[in-house]
Formats: structure tokens, sequence, C-alpha cells
């Protein structure tokens, strides 16, 4: 029996380090070309009971602490006109419970973990049809079974459900500031050892330490069209005009907000929030399923991940405990994502609710302190 994962994000890659573990045989099929092909976005922080959970059943655990930064929890959320509402620093024993990880160091702990036969990188999955996938390059593959770990855009999921991602109203640009420490020591203290964010009526800024040294911003616009981007009057082709028109857009929020945008080099990627509708389903079918994003994707408020990497081991365990039953261990994992997963999409959507809503920072301290 062939399992064929195709996406070899967190979520897939999770999957098929249960799979290893259990001697099952699994192909994981990556459309990028290599593991550095691409650079994998900022840091992630991990559950307890959820991200955490997956990577002790992964057995990686330890490794996963040793790489790690427990610190990156450091909260400092801010009025737009520089009021600090809230800080909090992780005191040195803290028990590690949302820990930050550099997802490219996440994704590579996952890959190490892994032979180097069981990827199969610069495959980009096109369709299946009769047992048969179907790659861009005219390339073909067997599987009994197939999973799509491949993201937001998968090309699987029209196998199982015609839902498709809708914009949030949410546009986002993606900056940052290289070597902080040395370059900009003043912006590297003020924005502490984790995340620092900024929340105004319609917009927010959130500014988060990475273990490279480097300092990611987010930029976010809510309320606005999904194709804000062509007429925003960000030129997509002109980092230094990308940062002026930025500025402007952040006109009236304090000093050090403006510095921040500054400060930043010339990576500026936009990025437009989509997600699926909270609690989508579809009826179990023999030979297809789905994981991660593929399957709920949700704003990006701190799930997402942490959900697809339990679902990719909860889906190997449901495998490895139905060895030569797929169909049953495929509806048996279903029943259990679609249900916390849906519980994930809902709180997610509060969030994104709060962000979204005119007094975001005031919601969100009271998000932070109940009561
Ligand atoms: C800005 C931002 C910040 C976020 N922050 C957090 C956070 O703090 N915490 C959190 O839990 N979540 C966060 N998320 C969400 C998180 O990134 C995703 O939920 C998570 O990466 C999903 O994992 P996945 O394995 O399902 O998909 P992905 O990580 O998207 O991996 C999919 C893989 O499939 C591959 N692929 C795609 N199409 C094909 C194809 N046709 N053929 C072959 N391969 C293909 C891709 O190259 C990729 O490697 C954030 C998301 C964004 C956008």
């Amino acid at each position: 029996m062939v399992i064929a994962i195709v996406g070899g994000g967190l979520g897939g890659l999770a999957l098929a380090r249960l799979l290893h573990m259990n001697d099952i045989d699994a192909v994981v099929y990556e459309r990028e070309s290599s593991r550095d092909a691409r650079g994998q976005g900022g840091m992630l922080d991990l559950h307890a009971g959820t991200g955490q959970r997956a990577l002790r059943e992964a057995g990686l655990i330890d490794r996963f602490h040793a790489i790690a930064r427990p610190e990156g929890q450091d909260l400092r959320l801010l009025e737009p006109d520089g009021t600090l509402l809230l800080q909090e620093d992780t005191p040195e024993d803290a028990p590690s419970l949302r820990p930050e990880v550099d997802r490219a160091d996440l994704r590579n702990l996952l890959l190490d973990s892994l032979p180097e036969h069981v990827v199969r990188w610069g495959h980009a999955f096109e369709h299946a049809d009769d047992g048969l996938l179907h790659f861009t390059d005219g390339t073909t593959a067997t599987y009994d079974l197939l999973v799509g770990a491949d993201g937001a855009d998968s090309r699987v999921r029209p196998l199982l459900t015609d839902a498709r991602p809708a914009h949030t109203g949410q546009n986002a640009v993606e900056l940052g500031i290289p070597d902080v420490d040395r370059t900009h020591p003043d912006l590297a203290a003020m924005v502490g050892r984790g995340n620092y964010w900024v929340l105004g009526d319609g917009q927010s800024l959130s500014a988060q330490r990475n273990g490279d040294g480097r300092v990611r911003v987010y930029l976010s616009f809510y309320n606005t069209a999904e194709d804000w981007f062509a007429t925003s009057g960000i030129p997509s082709d002109d980092p230094a005009g990308a940062r002026a028109r930025l500025i402007d857009l952040f006109t009236g929020w304090s000093s050090q907000a403006i510095a921040l945008i500054a400060a930043c080099d010339d990576m500026v990627v936009p990025r437009s929030i989509t997600t699926l509708p909270v609690g989508l389903t579809w009826p179990s079918t023999t030979g297809v399923t789905l994981l991660g994003d593929a399957a709920h994707l949700m704003p990006p408020v701190g799930q997402g991940a942490n959900m697809a990497l339990l679902d990719g081991v909860l889906l190997g365990l449901a495998l490895a405990a139905h060895p030569d039953d797929f169909p049953a261990a495929v509806k048996e994992y279903e029943r259990e994502m679609f249900d916390r997963t849906s519980a994930a999409g809902r709180q997610s959507a509060r969030i994104q609710e709060i962000l979204t809503s005119p007094d975001a920072s005031q919601k969100m301290l009271a998000f932070f302190q109940p009561g």
C-alpha cells in the first residue's frame, strides 16, 4: 500500500514522521526544489496541548526544546500613540506553555527525522485520476491513499469538497529588519525578546523577534477589499517607495512605530489573508483525505501550524492502528479532526473579530487580562 502525501509543510512532514516510526511506507511530494528553496516565514508558538503534543508523539520534543525560544513568548501591547497597555516578560523558570520556534528550524527538525528518500522535491501535484498522481512536469506516480497536505491553495481539496478559501478583508505586508541588535539597537530594545503589537482602528503593526537576529514586521489592514494591493498605492517593484507609502498609511502613529517601518530592508511581501468556512466537513471518501490548511485554513492568529502538526500525527497514529483498513483509519481521523479544528476555527474567528474592531487594543487587553 502506498501513501502519497502531497505537500512537505509542517502537517505533511509530521504525518510522514509518524508513518516512518511505524514502518509504513509513504512518499512526500513537495513542489519546492529543495528545503532551502524558499524562506519559511517567521516564528510560531507551539501550544502544550496541540503542537507540542504532536512533537512528543513524534519523538521530537527534546530536540524541539533545544531549538525553541521560551523568551519569545514576551509580549508588549501598545496603542497607536505609543501608550504601553501591557508588558509580559517570561520569567526564566516559567513553564514552556507556548515557546516560539523559527518555522524553518521546525521544518528542518521534521525533515532531519526522515530518511532522505521520503521527500521527493520538485514534484508539483496537478491532479489525480484512477490511482495515479499527475505532476506539472508530466510525470506520474501511483498511490493507494492520497493525503492533501498542500496548504491554503490545495489542489487536492477539490477531490473532496467545492469549498474555496474566501478573503477575510485583511491584507498584510511583511517586512523585516535584519541583524537588528547591530543595526538598530534602540529598536531591538523596544521590540524586546518576543512580540511587539500595536493595534489601531482598522490597522495593526506587529513586530516579532526571530531567532536569526531579524525582527519581522507585519503591517495589517482590515476591512479592505480583495484587490486592495492593486489600489493601495504600494509599488510592488520599488521597496523604498513601498516603505514610504506604508509610512504614509501609518500617519498619526507613534514615532517608534514609524521608525520600525523606516528601518526595514528591501524584503516586502504582500499577504492576502483568506480562510475556509469554519466547521468545513466532507463525506469520508476512500483513498483521499486532507490535513492542515488544506482542510481548515484559519486566520493567522496562532492555531494553524499547531493544528496541522497534530492532524499529521493523529492521522499517522490512526493509520498505524488500522494498517489493513485505511478507510476506517481515515474516518476515525476525520471525525476527531473536524471537531477539534472547528473549535480552533471558532476561537480564531473571535480573535480576528477583535483585531478588526475599532477598539481592538482595549478588547485585546481584556482578552489577555480577563475579569
Ligand atoms: C503570516 C502568517 C503567520 C502565521 N503565524 C502562525 C502562528 O504563529 N502559529 C500558528 O500555529 N500558525 C500560524 N500561521 C498558520 C500556519 O502557517 C499554517 O496553518 C501552517 O503552516 C499550515 O501547515 P500545512 O502543513 O497545512 O501547510 P503549509 O505549511 O502551507 O505547507 C504546504 C506545503 O505544500 C506545498 N505545496 C503546495 N502546493 C503543492 C502542490 N501542488 N504540489 C506539491 N506541493 C505543494 C508547499 O510548497 C508547502 O511546502 C501563520 C500563517 C501566516 C500566513
